[in-house]
């Protein structure tokens, strides 16, 4: 791979790159095609034949097959990585600084993996995204929730990564919270109008929620419904006034059911997603980020997981496969997002590995197109329409973010599981990598 001298960043304002084969997102593929670029955004798209005159002089990069950056729509950017000791306690163990620099890391690795934008339901990514947008570090675009927000004793910082968190006194968690967690526990109306208000505070670009019990904290049922309804409508109305959506949680029906009711536009997990969560969906225009990669991957190491999450895992990989299947079918708005959480290299959630999530897609039976649909046009809808980026579609005033791949996705969609087999990404019109 080659380095990139960033240095002649700000001498190409114009410059284009013709492929092979040019896979826009929405739209037919097109053969022998061209874009051209102007300083961060697409300026032209289209067949070679049609280039114009006034593009006869700019530079072009040649590539096989183009396409849209990807976009991963939940991860966690955490920082624990292999040294940090205290299982359950990592997060609170490893110091911020250790964390971000392992971060930093992460950040490159998404990037090189070809997605070029992450949303991340809850991490340190929002925190650390300023030093990608100066140039500092190299990352894909974070939309960060900042928190993600759980009642006490629910998904989250009371239980989740923390696994065993809520061993520790309640008071201790949520001066962890305070201070540098990004995690945020509340409970009632005004508790949760205040905590979302925390959040924007801290630039949260929607609001991530956790409505139902998870498979990776200690003392929750994926079964069990996590905030009343009355908490999920007011952080969704209290988000909505600041003009952001917000993300939910999810595995059991009533969970989801009460999600959609109170007006969350993400529906993240669904596992039990059945018939009647199906047409609430649809009726509601909301989409589902199923995130197959930690099902997928996690059960390919089941065994090796404490029994209570294998078996919350075992019972998770049942429903959420069917859900899925019948999501597809239906024809629910999906997004793709991995959950991907870890900063251990070469594990099924390292980060780098978030391609895996459009085989998984079409695995549960989308085509390959509309798989890479779901890992780009749509997912920007995901942020809602005030704060969704023109991104995801190569097409003229979108976002110049744009990736290289080495052969047809269209023809083998795991191609795009390997960063190998990204050959070039394009981030805001800047060329990131080249092999
Ligand atoms: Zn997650």
């Amino acid at each position: 791979m080659k380095t990139i001298d960033t240095s002649t960043w700000s001498a190409i304002e114009l410059h284009g790159i013709k492929a092979f084969l040019l896979i826009p997102s929405r739209g037919e593929p097109i053969k022998d095609a061209a874009v051209v670029i102007h300083e961060d955004k697409i300026d032209w798209v289209g067949p070679q034949s049609k280039l114009s005159v006034k593009y006869s002089a700019i530079p072009f990069a040649r590539v096989s097959y183009l396409m849209p950056g990807l976009w991963d729509c939940h991860v966690h950017y955490f920082g624990v990585g292999e040294s940090d000791q205290g299982g359950g306690y990592a997060v609170l163990a490893s110091s911020a600084a250790r964390a971000g620099a392992r971060i930093s890391k992460d950040l490159e690795r998404t990037l090189f993996a070809g997605f070029t934008s992450v949303r991340e339901v809850g991490g340190y990514g929002g925190e650390i995204s300023p030093a990608i947008q100066d140039g500092s570090i190299v990352g894909p675009n974070i939309y960060s929730s900042i928190a993600p927000i759980s009642m006490t004793a629910g998904h989250a910082a009371d239980s989740m990564v923390l696994q065993d968190i809520h061993s520790l006194p309640i008071a201790t968690v949520l001066d962890l919270c305070a201070h540098s967690l990004p995690f945020a526990v509340c409970d009632g109306v005004e508790d949760c109008i205040k905590t979302i208000r925390l959040q924007l505070r801290k630039g949260a670009k929607f609001i991530k929620v956790c409505a139902s019990g998870g498979v990776f904290s200690e003392i929750d049922s994926v079964l069990d419904v996590q905030f009343s309804p009355e908490e999920l409508k007011v952080m969704v109305d209290e988000a909505a006034r600041a003009r952001r959506v917000v993300a939910a949680h999810c595995h059991a029906k009533e969970g989801i059911m009460n999600a959609l009711n109170a007006g969350v536009k993400t529906i993240e997990h669904g596992s039990w997603l059945y018939e009647e969560c199906i047409a609430l969906m649809k009726e509601k225009d909301a989409i589902l980020v199923a995130n197959a990669s930690v099902v997928e991957g996690g059960m390919q190491h089941v065994d090796e997981l404490p029994a209570t999450q294998a078996r919350k895992l075992r019972q998770v990989a049942v429903h959420s496969r069917k859900a899925y299947r019948l999501a597809i079918k239906a024809g629910v708005k999906i997004a793709l997002g991995t959950d991907q959480s870890r900063s251990v290299d070469g594990t099924f959630n390292s980060h780098g590995r978030n391609g895996k999530e459009i085989f998984w897609a079409v695995n549960a039976g989308m085509t390959p197109l509309q798989a890479i649909e779901a890992c780009t046009a749509t997912s920007p809808e995901t942020l809602g329409p005030y704060m969704a980026p023109k991104s995801g579609q190569l097409k003229e005033g979108y976002d110049a973010d744009i990736i290289a791949v080495s052969g047809n996705p269209l023809e083998n969609i795991d191609l795009l599981s390997e960063a190998s087999n990204i050959t070039h990404v394009w981030k805001g019109g800047h060329l990131y990598k080249s092999s």
